[in-house]
């Protein structure tokens, strides 16, 4: 039985960019008979917007977008992450971690080898092997035995990335208490059975973080399918932190058509304009079952 998703963080309203995730992964559990879930990804409260999470749902139903079953809310979820969190320093996959920022920038430059990656600092390994007696602030991934890896993307195709050199030991738990993304997503992914991912594009690089997850954790590992990114006037991904403009919900079918266009679904021109019929019609369209 094919299980989809859409994770939406409540950091900012839907736009034209989150509509292309939203629709291609409800289109894809529809082609699928399948189920199609919501996720409210509000792990990081220190991004998320009071009563985002209403606006994001409203925005889904006024374009015939519901979910298959109540959403779940990542902030009431932290014991499930803990216990994975316990199950990896168990299975000596996950370390306690002792540094701040400006103790990786003193290590990495005493070493000589200041690794980055998009402005964040690789982790030298400074508490692999334990804390030398200082308080733990944090806890990480050891990847350091783990090989390059591949992996295939339904739409991107072969995938491959060295986790352990490219991205290093990453964070599972932060100094604030706050769970991180990549342990969040995969512990729900794996809880609610999704058996494919739809997401955009400019995710895909987290996705071999998450496959070594759940390798670690013993959990399935999904299909994923990274779809593409609208880019606005600038020429840069349209997203929330560039101000790209909230979907209007009183449009629903012109906002659906952009989407569809930019999946490469249909011409803008090809929907009618009725509103009481206009999911009937879509479905019809792309020879959906409703
Ligand atoms: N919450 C993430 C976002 O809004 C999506 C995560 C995912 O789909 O895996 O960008």
């Amino acid at each position: 039985m094919y299980i989809g998703r859409f994770a939406p963080s409540p950091t900012g309203p839907l736009h034209a960019g989150s509509l292309v995730a939203a629709l291609a992964s409800w289109l894809d559990a529809r082609a699928h008979s399948g189920k199609w879930l919501v996720r409210i990804e509000d792990v990081d409260s220190t991004r998320c917007l009071p009563g985002m999470d209403q606006i994001i749902l409203q925005q889904l139903a006024a374009l015939g977008l519901h979910s298959d079953q109540p959403p779940v809310y990542q902030s009431q979820r932290a014991p499930l992450y803990q216990q994975a969190l316990d199950q990896l320093v168990v299975s000596g996959h996950a370390y306690p971690c002792a540094c701040s920022r400006r103790d990786i920038a003193l290590a990495l430059q005493h070493s000589g080898q200041v690794k980055a990656r998009h402005d964040a600092l690789i982790y030298p390994g400074t508490c692999r092997h334990g804390l030398n007696g200082k308080l733990a602030r944090a806890w990480r991934l050891n990847t350091q035995a783990q090989p390059p890896f591949h992996w295939q993307d339904r739409r991107l195709g072969d995938q491959w990335q060295d986790v352990a050199l490219d991205v290093g030991d990453f964070i599972l738990k932060r100094a604030d208490g706050c769970f991180a993304y990549q342990l969040a997503v995969v512990v729900d992914d794996a809880a609610q059975g999704i058996t494919d991912v739809v997401r955009g594009q400019d995710l895909t690089d987290n996705t071999a973080r998450q496959i070594l997850l759940q390798r670690a954790l013993l959990l399935p590992t999904p299909r994923y399918l990274h779809t593409p990114l609208v880019l606005g006037p600038n020429g840069e991904k349209l997203s929330k932190q560039n101000g790209a403009q909230a979907l209007d919900s009183q449009q629903p079918l012109a906002a659906l058509n952009h989407a569809a266009a930019v999946l490469g679904l249909a011409e803008q021109h090809a929907l009618a304009d009725a509103l009481p019929n206009w999911v009937v019609q879509w479905l019809c369209l792309y020879n959906l079952p409703p």
